[in-house]
């Protein structure tokens, strides 16, 4: 045992040291990438027109690849629909991924492995355990680290010829515009209904093409907005426009319609395969593929629990679009969460519906319930709302289970209401955050005789405020 302790403290003291020496040649390197040696400068046209040169591999364009880059990235450049020529433009393109999430780390993977010249990278968020699990370009010594300079550590160990910058801001209707002019493209790697509507907007208005990606639980989806045939000059018909997000869904969906991963959950693979399939469609954008072959106008959506992937036809561009039509209503980024009426950052969402009498603090409840045991009074009934696996996962002792959503039945409200009638002492109910217990608490109180509320709270906090300030050992997910 005493070894096995030993081992793991040499371990993680070797690990640290190893993140250290990494971020060190990280900083050191960094420069001399976005200065590269003067035998390895090559120079391509920027401002970028996707299928210039007809995609042929003995373009002018295509003589001027070092012997590096051939050797580098021959695999693809022997494919004819990329050749030479269309691995000059991918050494030449600027892509933006929004996003360093589960979407994001595969698809700035590929993209890197492919070549892409500049690759930026925008995510406020810093890396915490419950990411490792399908965003792979994080390890366990980046936790606590921002994720656009862990993952873009990671991109300079796949590839150093590529020039990453990463913005570690999140993105507003203040910077969005200044952010993503200065590229070519944008993978939209973003996991909340603000960002998607300021991404398209500033996308419209920049007329910069958007690969729209999402996952959740088992499902991923993916299709490419905001697509201008005038930039390809392998599109036979330069009028050709695809819709943009706005074209689909004029306004954005009630927020409580809206899941997470963190809340709902994700199986790692699944947006590992959508990000990858977003780097495949930058890929093929870029080199200039027409839009028949792109996901434009259509949605591929991959289930994964029956493992199929479908792919609907999308409505054409709307010629009566707030953002893209000819005479648009929207000239300017709006204030989109207010739009959307949620956040962008989830973690933030902190609701205060119930009056402060039916509120308990983490502390206060540890403390009744010490009381209850050393007395012979009846015990605090605690409503855990959150779902089953939840409660599986972890649970003060003796609470008992009440998912919020089960209480959508009339006949699973009422038996909880009937568990709360019977009970004669306090009653409190948990949650994960303590948002949804305030919800369900809400409903009790109004369905309930007023005498009776004096004895109804919320977990203040829920179990993130209880694992805090009570017991130190309880999991924080
Ligand atoms: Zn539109």
């Amino acid at each position: 045992m005493e070894r096995i302790v030993q081992l793991e403290t040499e371990i993680a003291e070797l690990r640290k040291n190893l993140h250290e020496k990494e971020n060190e040649l990280y900083e050191l390197k960094k420069n001399c990438v976005v200065q590269p040696a003067p035998q390895e400068t090559f120079h391509f046209e920027s401002n970028l027109q996707y299928g210039q040169s007809n995609g042929g591999c003995n373009a002018e364009i295509g003589d001027k690849l070092p012997r590096w880059a051939i050797e580098r990235y021959s695999r693809q450049i022997l494919l004819p629909s990329l050749g030479v020529a269309g691995q000059a433009r991918l050494c030449a393109a600027r892509v933006l991924v929004v996003g360093a999430g589960g979407l994001g780390c595969p698809a700035a993977s590929y993209l890197a492995g492919a070549g892409v010249g500049h690759i930026g990278l925008v995510d406020y968020d810093t890396v915490d355990v419950t990411n490792i699990h399908r965003q792979l370009l994080h390890g366990e010594a980046d936790q606590g680290a921002g994720k656009v300079h862990s993952a873009a550590r990671a991109i300079h160990r796949i590839n150093s010829h590529v020039t990453v910058t990463p913005h570690d801001v999140q993105l507003s209707s203040g910077n969005a515009l200044e952010v993503i002019s200065r590229y070519d493209l944008v993978l939209d790697c973003s996991d909340n209904v603000p960002t998607r509507y300021l991404l398209n907007d500033a996308c419209v208005l920049l007329k910069v093409p958007l690969i729209s990606g999402s996952a959740l639980k088992m499902e991923g989806q993916l299709t490419i907005y905001n697509y201008r045939a005038e930039k390809n000059d392998n599109e036979k018909d330069a009028s050709y426009c695809g819709p943009c997000y706005r074209c689909l869904f004029p306004s954005p969906p009630p927020p409580e319609m809206v899941g997470s991963c963190s809340a709902n959950g994700v199986c790692g693979p699944v947006p590992g395969a959508i990000g990858t399939l977003q780097a495949l469609e930058a890929i093929k954008l870029v080199v200039g593929f027409p839009h028949g072959q792109l996901l434009v106008g259509r949605m591929l959506i991959f289930d994964g629990e029956d493992a199929t992937f479908r792919i609907v036809k999308l409505r054409p561009r709307d010629p009566n679009c707030a953002a893209c039509s000819e005479n648009p209503k929207i000239t300017q980024l709006l204030d989109y969460e207010t739009f959307c009426r949620s956040k962008a950052k989830e973690k933030d969402l902190d609701l205060k519906i119930l009056e402060p009498q039916n509120r308990i603090t983490a502390t206060r409840l540890a403390s009744k319930l010490k009381e209850n045991l050393e007395t012979s009074e009846q015990r605090h009934l605690l409503v855990d709302v959150r779902s089953e696996p939840e409660f599986h996962m972890c649970r003060i002792e003796g609470a008992v289970n009440y998912p919020i959503d089960s209480l959508d039945k009339k006949q699973e409200f009422d038996k909880l209401l009937e568990a709360i009638r019977s009970c004669t002492s306090q009653v409190t109910f948990i949650c994960r955050r303590g948002n949804d217990s305030q919800l369900v608490a809400q409903r009790v109180l109004h369905a309930i005789d007023k005498e009776q509320c004096g004895r109804i709270t919320d977990l203040t906090g829920g179990l993130h405020a209880w694992a805090k300030l009570v017991d130190q050992e309880f999991p924080i997910y």
